[in-house]
């Protein structure tokens, strides 16, 4: 209330001072009252007139941008316009702190792994996050305020949204077929809806792998079972001679012999799958493991074939012994089931200028025609099936070797041309090889093996 006893205090001190000049102005006591009334009122006024002004003044601030400060003053208007200011700063201090919030919860729904978009009751979109606009092929910022329904193809979303029931998560492809959604809408406010998506192409994949994979090894098991039954049928229901009770069982026990290489390929390649990584602290001798697979080999060609072994006198492989020879004998093993008698096989190390080395096995075989080589390594994947059968193969091998390989920090590479031969090739990394005692890293060992 210290601007209402200001401006008493103001307006009595003009109409004394009005009073006065009235005076002076006038002679007799009548004119002397009038002219002081008169001063008086004009002093007034004058205070009334700068108040106006000032008023004036604050109102055009309130009107404007308030990109400036408020009108400054001491009294009543100073106070007005400084109370306004704050109340707005206040305001504006608010707006700000919630922005960044939203700012704040919008980024972390961006950061999402999960498709997140926001529909209001006309199933317009509020509002997507780049997975989501990725999902249902949308521009994030062009397609808000649009009609979701306008925009997605898939007509098995557009029927599930329009139905409205929304119990379950609904699957569907993109236009190529080569992704699948996985889509759950949830309701909220009035009307409004929570579009939740992920990308489940992998989890598909993996699944209808899981599905062919359990096909296939049912079928394998199953063409030996049928066989055998078939055997068991015969000896118990035709008198056989001793001769042909000899062949039955020798049929029985190759088929005995398929079923339990199968069984253990498979258990190999469960335990490569479920198995932390070898360390890479234990050494194991080139010249050993290339030995022992060659001569595995020579057991298995008894003969028919030339066997080599090239290099990798000093070198190591970091990993598992057990692994490492399974991978390498089973490329030999290979080689000789598919090399036509006489041919020649190779078992080779050499190292590569990047410190890395390679072990190649290498045949004088049929050869792979190329249509076939980037899928050798898929489980049960042959070229010539009955081939394959009749030699005791079981369409794991390479499968195995990859694992291996990558195991290790490698990989396997094919080379082969129709009637010329084939060469697998290992590929380690430096970090894995290295020359018998050196302890430095390999690379070093190996530039200096090279000079
Ligand atoms: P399998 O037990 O049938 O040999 P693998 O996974 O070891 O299974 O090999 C997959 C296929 O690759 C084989 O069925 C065969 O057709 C082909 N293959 C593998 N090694 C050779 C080779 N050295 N020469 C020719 N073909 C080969």
């Amino acid at each position: 209330m210290s601007w209402l006893l200001t401006r008493t205090l103001v307006a009595m001190l003009a109409a004394v001072v009005g009073v006065m000049i009235g005076r002076a102005i006038g002679g007799t006591f009548e004119e002397g009252r009038l002219g002081g009334l008169f001063g008086g009122a004009l002093s007034v006024a004058a205070v009334v007139l700068v108040d106006a002004w000032r008023g004036q003044q604050l109102l055009s601030w309130l009107r404007g941008a308030q990109d400036r400060a408020a009108p400054r003053d001491a009294g009543f208007w100073g106070e007005l316009g400084y109370r306004f200011e704050r109340a707005m700063r206040l305001r504006d201090q608010a707006i700000v702190t919630e922005r960044v919030r939203l700012q704040q919860f919008l980024s972390a729904i961006e950061a999402s792994p999960n498709g997140v978009m926001l529909l209001d009751g006309g199933d317009q979109i509020e509002w997507c996050n780049s997975v989501a606009a990725d999902h249902f092929g949308l521009d994030p910022v062009r397609d808000r305020r649009q009609r979701l329904t306008n925009l997605v193809r898939s007509p098995a979303f557009v029927s599930y949204l329009q139905k409205g029931e929304f119990d379950e998560a609904i699957q569907f492809g993109d236009a190529l077929g080569r992704r699948m959604f996985s889509v759950l809408v949830r309701p909220y406010g009035e009307g409004m809806k929570l579009v939740l998506s992920n990308d489940v192409t992998e989890r598909e994949r993996a699944d209808a792998m899981r599905r062919d994979f359990v096909a296939n090894v049912s079928h394998e098991i199953r063409t030996p079972l049928t066989v055998l039954a078939g055997f068991v049928e015969t000896m118990s229901d035709l008198p056989l001679t001793e001769v042909e009770r000899r062949r039955v069982l020798t049929l029985m026990a190759q088929q005995t012999d398929r079923m339990q290489a199968l069984v253990a390929d498979l258990l190999t390649l469960a335990q490569l799958e479920g198995s932390p990584r070898p360390a890479a602290d234990r050494w194991v001798s080139v010249a050993g493991l290339l030995q022992r697979a060659s001569v595995d080999g020579g057991a298995l060609s008894a003969g028919r074939h030339q066997i080599t072994v090239r290099g990798g006198d000093d070198a190591e492989i970091a990993g598992s012994d057990t692994e490492l020879l399974s991978a390498v004998a089973n490329l030999v093993n290979n080689a000789v089931r598919y090399t036509p008698e006489g041919g020649r096989i190779e078992l080779r190390w050499q190292w590569r200028e990047d410190g890395g080395a390679d072990i190649d096995v290498s045949d004088t075989g049929p050869g792979i025609a190329r249509e076939h080589l980037g899928r050798l390594t898929e489980r049960f994947y042959r070229v010539d099936g009955s081939r394959s059968r009749d030699t005791g193969g079981t369409g794991l091998g390479l499968s195995i070797v990859k694992h291996v390989a990558q195991r290790h920090g490698g990989e396997i590479d094919v080379h082969s041309e129709v009637g010329k031969g084939s060469r697998f090739r290992l590929r380690f990394p430096a970090a894995r090889v290295r020359q018998r005692g050196a302890d430095a890293p390999a690379a070093e060992a190996a530039s200096g093996a090279m000079a």
